[in-house]
């Protein structure tokens, strides 16, 4: 018998999330934002972030960037390429921050200062994380604003931010946050904003630098249309905690958990030329400072049965690559 294949190295881990738990103190009592999540991006891989608002999704990647408002605290382990990162000093952090880690939001404005020219902004971030001078830390800023395929660069490199469009605004901040080619780029709903046309150019574009510079990108989105041909794996998120991951085709055409099912149903979509009927979840996300006992998705789900009353149900693997939180063993 031939000698078995060698099995496959692991892909190394840019980013470790374990147990991270995101707690906030308000006056009407604790809400628990984040349960007890766990997972790994690998170097160059794509990992979307899918659920509704309020389902967590854009908290965990706030305690991991140190960026949660006063009143919240996060417990738990997060590493970025090998350093455990939670609970780091602020000055510490800012070091990895913008360099190494980068994060874009849905509004650029919350990245960007309204009173200095995008030159100043730019320069700025390679000058202090790079030690580049002024001269060639122009030069590489108006590269990357070409990268990002804002026309006359030079030019435009001068004005100040109000002066962009919103879909340009959006550009000017992704070329801010890969300034020092970061390994991880975290998007959190960084098209929703944007008019279809410009939102496809903004995808295609990322799926253009994760080819050029194998940055390692989270997409959080509550749009599963957006992550469709960018993700190469799927996380899907509900009452502040993971319900199904695995590979992006595996979650779209066959999704095992009934909330991920539910979500795809909503999405729009052409079938041979004519669109299907759209079927929305009924009901509302759970109030997370009083999560409901049992499986937090059970006053929506279609298929709830005795345990799902008691028992809240672990993430649990159902196949390579695959987990999820449900009781049942498959979807009827
Ligand atoms: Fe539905 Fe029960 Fe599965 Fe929760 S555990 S998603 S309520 S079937």
């Amino acid at each position: 018998m031939p000698p078995a294949a060698p099995a496959p190295e692991p892909a190394e881990a840019v980013l470790e999330v374990a147990n991270l738990k995101t707690r906030f103190a308000t006056p009407d009592g604790e809400v628990r934002a984040v349960n007890d999540v766990s997972f790994t991006v690998a170097r160059g891989e794509t990992v979307g972030v899918v659920g509704e608002s309020g389902s967590g999704k854009s908290q965990v990647f706030m305690s991991v960037m140190g960026l949660l408002a006063s009143n919240g605290q996060a417990t738990g382990r997060v590493r970025f390429q090998g350093q455990d990162i939670l609970g780091m000093g602020a000055s510490k952090l800012n070091r990895i921050r913008g360099s190494r880690m980068s994060m874009i939001f849905q509004d650029p404005m919350t990245s960007l200062n309204p009173f200095l020219t995008v030159a100043r902004q730019m320069t700025e971030v390679l000058i202090q994380h790079k030690g580049l001078g002024e001269r060639d830390a122009v030069k590489r800023s108006v590269e990357m604003l070409d990268l990002v395929r804002i026309p006359e660069a030079g030019r435009r490199i001068t004005m100040y931010p109000h002066e962009f469009s919103g879909g340009m605004r959006q550009r000017v901040m992704i070329a801010m946050a890969l300034l020092c080619q970061p390994d991880l780029l975290i998007a959190d709903e960084p098209t929703t904003a944007l008019d279809v046309t410009v939102q496809a150019q903004i995808l295609e574009l990322m799926q253009t630098l994760k080819q050029e510079f194998s940055t390692s990108i989270v997409l959080i989105t509550h749009d599963l249309g957006v992550i469709a041909g960018l993700a190469d794996r799927v996380m899907v998120m509900y009452g502040g905690s993971v319900v199904e991951e695995g590979g992006v085709r595996d979650i779209f055409y066959d999704p095992q958990h009934p909330y991920s099912a539910g979500l795809l149903q909503s999405m729009p979509r052409l079938a041979a030329g004519r669109a299907e009927r759209l079927v929305s979840i009924p009901g509302q996300p759970p109030n997370l400072q009083r999560l409901p006992p049992g499986c937090p998705f059970r006053p929506r789900c279609p298929h709830a049965f005795d345990p799902c009353e008691t028992d809240d149900p672990a993430l649990r693997p159902i196949g390579p690559g695959r987990a999820k939180a449900c009781h049942l063993d498959a979807l009827p």
